[in-house]
């Protein structure tokens, strides 16, 4: 199974401004090539394909004007060019909107790195073109500091590595194949019900709280509301006529609240990888979860921000994903089965439950928790379709 690693980079000063550099080749190569296609496009011509375009780069970088190109790695524009006429031919063809031209402000910083010329070790990672001397004390330029020792393997081929810019960090993202684990499980399988009081409650009797209760992450969240409303207001104050002013104060602060949001998001994202793993640790044949209509939920405006936070469509892929890991079958049950209005025992439907009514009470004299039930539910809707 192919597997995407992200890690973190501590890049010393010189090797910052070479990234930098890097991502500014980039973007102007990938711009060339757009607007070289839309240039072609509008003279009557067909598509220019991207080793027509490399070809012209290539002359392009050797004139006068455009010297500062020899000192980027080939592959880092060679790349860029490569991705202008993908996004172009897939606009063609219908997969995606109209390209838009790179901008300096708006754009994440990114650029690529050659599959076959990247090389890890342990600690670090070889990038190309960074000193292009031969001696031993420079070409340690090349070698940049990972965060994370031992995390991508050494010996492996790699696919698609590219290295980007968050606004605080830089991190490297690469794919490597890696073999399939698969394990004997249990034959029990286990359904999971979930909800905005509790992130997950399982069949097993398993309960993952909802982590945006928790004290320190609504400290992050009023630590967050206060600064936005504090930039806002440096806004107001430095407006001049139609435009704002930047200040170093606002700039400060603005990092500082990017600071923030990235801790939420890790925080949150942490969450639902551990509870993710903990479930599929513990083997189960199967695992059966209801069909969540989020971006229906999002449009009621007293649950939108309760179900943004819980981030119930991330669980779902990163559960998608560990399952086809481990050989898991995922059973997603219908939109319309009634998980929660079913009692688990007699298989009456109670039309008028409440969200508020957290004990499900059935005349038949089933008194149970609500979300347990409803796991309960799903897993006996697994038991039917599982395989
Ligand atoms: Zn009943």
């Amino acid at each position: 199974m192919v597997k995407a690693i992200k890690v973190m980079l501590i890049p010393n000063n010189v090797q910052k401004t070479k990234m930098f550099q890097y991502v500014g080749a980039s973007r102007f190569a990938y711009n060339w090539a757009l607007a070289r296609e839309i240039e072609n496009y509008e003279k009557g011509g067909r598509f220019l394909s991207d080793s027509e375009l490399r070809k012209e780069f290539t002359k392009l970088r050797h004139s006068d004007e455009y010297a500062w190109l020899l000192n980027i790695s080939n592959n880092v524009t060679k790349q860029a060019i490569k991705d202008a006429c993908t996004a172009y031919k897939n606009f063609f063809k219908g997969l995606q909107k109209f390209p838009r031209f790179k901008s300096k402000k708006r754009s994440m910083p990114k650029f690529y790195q050659d599959n076959v010329k990247i090389r890890f070790s342990n600690t670090h990672v070889k990038f190309e073109g960074f000193s292009s001397s031969r001696k031993a004390n420079k070409q340690k330029m090349n070698w940049v500091r990972l965060a994370e020792h031992g995390r991508i393997p050494t010996d492996a081929k790699y696919m698609n590595p590219r290295i980007s810019f968050d606004g605080l960090n830089w991190w490297i993202s690469v794919c490597v194949e890696f073999p399939d684990c698969r394990e004997t499980l249990y034959d029990d399988g286990v359904g999971i019900d979930l909800g905005i009081k509790d992130l997950a409650v399982c069949s097993d009797g398993a309960k993952y709280k909802n982590i945006n209760k928790r004290q320190k992450v609504k400290k992050l969240e009023k630590q967050k509301r206060r600064l936005q409303r504090s930039i806002s207001r440096s806004y107001e104050k430095n407006k001049k006529g139609e435009s704002y002013c930047k200040t170093n104060n606002v700039i400060k602060k603005e990092k500082l609240l990017l600071k923030r949001n990235h801790r939420l998001t890790n925080i949150r994202k942490n969450y639902l990888n551990q509870t993710i793993s903990e479930i599929i640790n513990r083997k189960p044949r199967f695992i059966c979860m209801e069909d969540l209509n989020v971006s229906g939920m999002i449009k009621n405006r007293h649950l939108s921000k309760s179900v943004q936070e819980q981030g119930f469509f991330l669980f779902r892929k990163q559960l998608e994903y560990k399952c086809s890991d481990k050989g898991i079958q995922l059973i997603v049950a219908d939109r319309f089965y009634p998980s929660s209005k079913l009692c688990s025992c007699c298989g009456n439907i109670k039309k008028d439950l409440k969200l508020s009514d957290r004990v499900y009470r059935c005349a038949c004299g089933n008194i149970i928790d609500r979300d347990f039930q409803a796991s309960i539910n799903l897993k006996a809707y697994g038991e039917r379709f599982a395989g």
